[in-house]
């Protein structure tokens, strides 16, 4: 099982050797625009509750979401695994 560690390291490597270059300013708006892909999703598969292909439309917009954050995540220096466990003590300490 891939860590998120790694799959931060991947999407790291991966940016550099592409040829596709995201500004800054879009990298928010693409995590954004991949959400409201998902709501898109979301919504096809709640009037069409037996539509196994909106259910893996979903399955790809969550892969498209974690593609976006973890990019954001890499822009802005941030640890994912290191952010992910803070947030997890945190539930655990309200709620679990
Ligand atoms: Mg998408």
């Amino acid at each position: 099982m891939t860590t998120i560690k790694e799959h931060q390291g991947w999407v790291k490597e991966a940016w550099k050797k592409s040829s596709k270059k995201i500004e800054e300013k879009d990298e928010l708006l693409f995590l954004m625009e991949e959400i409201g892909e998902m709501a898109e999703a979301v919504r096809k598969l709640n009037g069409n509750k037996n539509d196994k292909e909106f259910a893996s439309d979903i399955e790809k917009e969550m892969g498209d979401i974690l593609l976006s954050l973890i990019t954001l995540a890499i822009r802005y220096k941030i640890d994912l695994e290191t952010a992910f466990e803070k947030t997890k003590q945190s539930v655990i300490g309200r709620y679990v």
